[in-house]
């Protein structure tokens, strides 16, 4: 026998902040061969699918659906409401607050960043401040993240809106929600978000490639108002087909619109409620782990402090460097585990950047998989010497447990 085997041989584990671990049941959906796209399962499939989308977002408006990743929503999402000399607020709190400004930015609009920095929340009268300082209401969008999956905070949406009513301003509120749909509470109708980007590959549990852009009435009068849209972009046509290839503006995703309806049929089979549930005590779990390691002089420590601002689908950690980037490693080539690299913190050359390091949390996640995955971190930092206060797993099991 090996002295000391490698432990690396068994299922990997994928535990990044997108793409996510996809089901079985969505990879088997996707297996098959290629469906007619003229006529059949594939085009009928699609009323359904449209309306458990809205059911997912809490909205009884619209959504359009694009062949693309998250930062195809986001363009499709500005193409459609912001033109060039149009004047857009965001507010960032990490790394994907920024590059959504910078894709408006390159569409011409004037964009103004008030940045929070990299481990705060938004402030809320921060923000009130500047739309009352716009008197003549020239902020045509503000562009919000709910989860930044860099920082992995989680920002008050609710609370904008209730800014924009309170100082009677008519931005859109537009949000991000491409790492938060289908983990963290969100309320799309009932906290007046006038548009909403996704993602597939995060909580919605199907292989990136597929995105979506829900909006209200509001967002759709702004639309019919602009002067142009870009025809691939257009929303319109998409939300409203008349025929199957205009959701997709040509040929489907045929083997993705499988994978999400079976991911959709989980989604809904579970009950939303119950999977915002589920990411929540999961995430405690994984909180008062890495608290316990960050104790009695442990070097681990949270990016958020504030537990209320806390994503509930990606945890962003710091250690001291280069340990966060020996951490991966050692979990990686010893266990089979993979965690996620820090994002946006620390820039790729910097002896910094090895101190940051986040865990992906999003979807198809239950009780085993994060204790084996506090587990395999456990052991990487015992691995590693890396100084560590006592009792995490306990303290993860406890949540788990409820006791
Ligand atoms: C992942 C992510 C994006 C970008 O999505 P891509 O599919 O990588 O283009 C944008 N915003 C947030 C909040 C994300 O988590």
């Amino acid at each position: 026998m090996p002295q000391s085997p490698n432990l690396s041989h068994g299922r990997s584990y994928l535990a990044i902040p997108g793409p996510s671990v996809m089901p079985e049941a969505v990879l088997n959906a996707m297996h098959r061969a290629a469906p007619n796209i003229y006529a059949g399962e594939l085009p009928d499939m699609m009323p359904g699918i449209m309306a458990d989308l809205r059911r997912v977002a809490r909205t009884d408006r619209h959504v359009a659906i694009y062949i693309g990743n998250g930062h195809a929503a986001w363009e499709a999402a500005l193409a459609n409401v912001i033109g060039p000399g149009d004047r857009v607020l965001v507010p960032a709190t990490g790394r994907f607050g920024i590059g959504w400004g910078e894709m408006a930015t390159d569409l011409g609009a004037e964009v103004d960043v008030i940045d929070f920095g990299k481990s705060s929340p938004m402030d809320l009268d921060r923000i009130a401040q500047t739309l009352r300082a716009d008197t003549g209401h020239r902020i045509k969008a503000l562009l919000a993240v709910h989860v930044d999956t860099s920082s992995s905070v989680r920002n008050d949406i609710k609370g904008l809106r209730d800014v924009l009513d309170a100082v009677g301003h008519p931005a859109l509120l537009m949000a991000d929600c491409i790492a938060s749909l289908g983990c963290d509470v969100f309320e799309m109708d009932a906290w007046g978000v006038d548009v909403m980007v996704a993602g597939c590959q995060k909580g919605l549990m199907v292989p990136p490639g597929m995105s979506f852009v829900f909006f209200n009435d509001k967002a759709a009068r702004l639309r019919a108002a602009m002067p142009r849209v870009s025809r691939y972009w257009d929303w319109a046509p998409r939300a409203n087909p008349e025929e199957f290839y205009q959701y997709w503006c040509g040929t489907a995703p045929t083997h993705h619109v499988y994978g999400l309806r079976c991911a959709l049929d989980m989604i809904h089979a579970e009950g939303i409620e119950a999977v915002w549930a589920r990411h929540q005590v999961l995430a405690r779990a994984i909180w008062a782990a890495c608290e316990a390691w960050g104790q009695e002089g442990g070097s681990l420590a949270l990016n958020i402090a504030d537990r209320a601002h806390r994503s509930h689908a990606v945890t962003s950690l710091r250690l001291e460097a280069p340990q966060a980037t020996a951490l991966r490693d050692w979990v990686q080539g010893n266990l089979g585990l993979t965690l996620g690299i820090g994002l946006g913190m620390a820039a790729p050359g910097d002896p910094a950047w090895h101190g940051y390091f986040r865990l992906g949390h999003m979807g198809h996640v239950n009780g085993h998989m994060v204790m084996g995955m506090l587990g395999g971190i456990e052991a990487g930092l015992r691995g590693l010497d890396v100084r560590i206060g006592s009792g995490a797993l306990e303290a993860a099991a406890a949540v788990i447990s409820g006791r």
